[in-house]
């Protein structure tokens, strides 16, 4: 199978001066926020290939100055920064000690599963780009001032790790959530707080109108009756790994959730 172009990629439109990057590459959404004076870019992709191709996509729609954010710091969502330099990058807290931790770990694990793949051109292209860590650091809540709209970044609370931030545009009722919600594949869970994650979506859940839409890290957007399954289905695989655990569920019960046996193992041991 040929490499996928770094040009598989277009926007889609969501509301007034908010828009969605949908890559194929991972099927990754990055997100953009136009307001008056600046523009608010929602991760920047898994390379720096990818980046300077979202850099560009951003420079087709507005030549406001950007701002950068992360959701969080799994490669594919900030490894691609450097082409937005200079600029502003918020992150969690948590975030420049998570990347300090694991980008060098990140970095050969995926060129090594993209090698497998036959992609040797990305497996270069990662081990090439850096992992920026965020200049501005956010603790739980921050709004910034694009002109004419705000933006709040906040963080939930642990979930897919502990330092993941969600975007909300109020005044079009939008929310970028990263990889707390999943559309088109199973959620992550490795390196995940499962049990903090089915109450962070049911908050979110809850906050949610019949009007929001959430914009989920992979896949497609969403409405608030897909974050509150999500939530129930999180809820009900740490129910049944906990009860498999404690001998109170039979081993084989976990092909009977959504995610697949092979995740509530996952789950099962993360929990013990
Ligand atoms: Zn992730």
């Amino acid at each position: 199978m040929a490499e996928l172009r770094t040009s598989d990629a277009h926007w889609e439109p969501i509301a007034d001066g908010v828009s969605v990057r949908r890559h194929r590459e991972l099927d990754l959404s990055t997100g953009l926020v136009v307001g008056d004076r600046s523009c608010l870019v929602i991760d920047t992709c898994g390379d720096r290939r990818q980046g300077a191709e979202l850099a560009a996509a951003v420079r087709e729609v507005t030549p406001l100055p950007w701002i950068v954010v992360y959701t969080h710091g799994h490669f594919d969502h900030c490894f691609g920064t450097e082409a937005f330099l200079p600029c502003p990058i918020w992150g969690h807290e948590a975030l420049p000690g998570f990347l300090a931790e694991s980008a060098v770990e990140q970095r050969a694990l995926w060129a090594a599963r993209y090698r497998a793949q036959g992609a040797p051109r990305r497996a270069a292209d990662l081990e090439g780009s850096q992992a920026l860590a965020p200049d501005h650091t956010v603790t739980d809540r921050v709004e910034i001032d694009l002109g004419g709209r705000t933006v709040v970044l906040e963080h939930l609370g642990p979930a897919h790790t502990d330092h993941d931030l969600i975007v909300t545009v109020p005044d079009v009722d939008v929310v970028f959530t990263g990889d707390l919600v999943e559309q088109g594949a199973v959620p992550a869970f490795e390196g995940s707080s499962p049990r903090d994650w089915a109450d962070v979506l049911l908050r979110l859940a809850d906050r949610g109108t019949a009007a929001t839409r959430f914009i989920p890290g992979h896949g497609h957007p969403v409405d608030t009756t897909f974050v509150r399954t999500q939530a129930i289905e999180v809820r009900e695989l740490v129910e049944l790994a906990s009860a498999i655990s404690r001998g109170e569920a039979a081993v084989d019960s976990a092909g009977t959730h959504p995610y697949g046996a092979a995740t509530v193992e996952e789950v099962r041991k993360l929990l013990a």
